[in-house]
């Protein structure tokens, strides 16, 4: 059995300290963009920490055509206010560029 210290920071006041004992300890939490999405899908750009390079316009696509991401992954802004928000951008994205394939197929 070890001892760990976990401590707790807030913007608005000082850090807090606690000892727990236990015999592992699990980080079971997203913290970063995991290496495995620019590693398992080709053309996937990402800047120097990992983070999925998006575009304006469609909003959220990557640097490959047609895969689009959003929140956390792109954007570090960690809230899930944000995360909401461009979800919804992101999905307007998506449609405008489905739209603008369907043009291009029908204009030939
Ligand atoms: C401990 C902790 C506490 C937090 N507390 C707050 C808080 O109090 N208030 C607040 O606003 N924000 C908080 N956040 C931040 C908030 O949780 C995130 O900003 C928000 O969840 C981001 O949403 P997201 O959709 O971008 O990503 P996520 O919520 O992380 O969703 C990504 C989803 O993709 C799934 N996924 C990953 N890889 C794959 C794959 N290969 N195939 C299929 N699915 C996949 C994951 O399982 C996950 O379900 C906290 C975060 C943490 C870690």
């Amino acid at each position: 059995m070890k001892e760990i210290v976990i401590e707790t920071k807030n913007a608005d006041s000082e850090p807090t300290r606690r000892r727990v004992e236990a015999d592992k300890v699990l980080m079971a939490v997203g913290a970063v963009p995991s290496t495995r999405i620019p590693r398992t899908t080709s053309g996937i750009e990402v800047d120097e920490k990992g983070y999925l390079l998006t575009r304006d316009v469609p909003y959220g696509m990557t640097s490959r055509k047609g895969v689009f991401a959003g929140g956390d992954v792109a954007n570090r802004q960690a809230t899930v206010v944000h995360a909401m928000r461009d979800a919804k951008m992101v999905a307007e994205g998506i449609a405008q560029y489905i739209d603008a394939v369907k043009l291009m197929e029908m204009i030939g």
